[in-house]
């Protein structure tokens, strides 16, 4: 094991005892692999799974791997076409069985950190869906929460913005502006502090870079 992955490990350690003191279930998992293997056996056949928009999702491979298994319910957000169909997949996501997603950033102290434009993915973190499993790379664990949103703004969201193609400051520049352009996806700020539901909310912690 290299000594990154070393470091990886003992990090995540200290994130997962801090999960379990807010009621969240944390893992570990050296690559993507290891991470198929751990959570797809978690859920069960037959199940309604929704999804947040995600490249760590895609990255590891587990979004190919419930489409390829084709022994789930998936509800898929991009095959709604009028915002009715948007609206009416929204609803089926917030009754899912279990909601996919990563997060913007996770604290060492294991507080989730995650800004979004329309709000249906932290609404589905929230509250909805029976569970919520996030997949997240060991690049997207920061001190604090300052750090978190900072992450966020200037790492995450430019980037984002590009492959969305709105029209706003950081996709011109690469750097946050502030702004409150109609394009914005930083609407919603969230910090997860804990979960009222033990066992709801399960954090994958891969020991890659995955998404951003
Ligand atoms: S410029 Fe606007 S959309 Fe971009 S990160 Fe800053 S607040 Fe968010």
């Amino acid at each position: 094991m290299s000594f990154v992955k070393m470091a990886f490990e003992k990090k995540a350690k200290i994130i997962i005892d801090n999960l379990k003191k807010r009621n969240m279930e944390g893992y570990y998992c050296e690559n993507s692999e290891q991470l198929l293997e751990t959570l797809l056996p978690m859920i069960e056949e037959g199940s309604s799974i929704a999804w947040g928009g995600s490249e760590s999702l895609k990255e590891c491979g587990l979004m190919n791997a419930l489409k390829e298994k084709g022994k789930y319910n998936l509800i898929d957000r991009s095959k709604a076409k009028t915002p009715e169909q948007d609206r009416e997949v929204y609803l089926q996501s917030a009754g899912s069985d279990y909601y996919l997603m990563s997060t913007n950033a996770i604290t060492l102290e294991g507080e989730l950190v995650n800004i979004d434009g329309n709000g249906n993915r932290v609404a589905c973190l929230i509250h909805g869906p029976k569970y919520v499993f996030l997949v997240v790379g060991m690049n997207k664990v920061v001190t604090d929460i300052a750090e978190g949103l900072t992450r966020t703004q200037n790492i995450a969201s430019p980037p984002n913005t590009i492959r969305l193609n709105k029209k706003t400051p950081c996709a011109e520049t690469g750097v946050c502006a502030g702004c409150l352009s109609p394009d914005c996806i930083c609407s919603q700020v969230v910090i997860t502090r804990r979960s009222r539901h033990e066992g709801r909310i399960k954090v994958f912690l891969v020991a890659e870079n995955l998404g951003f």
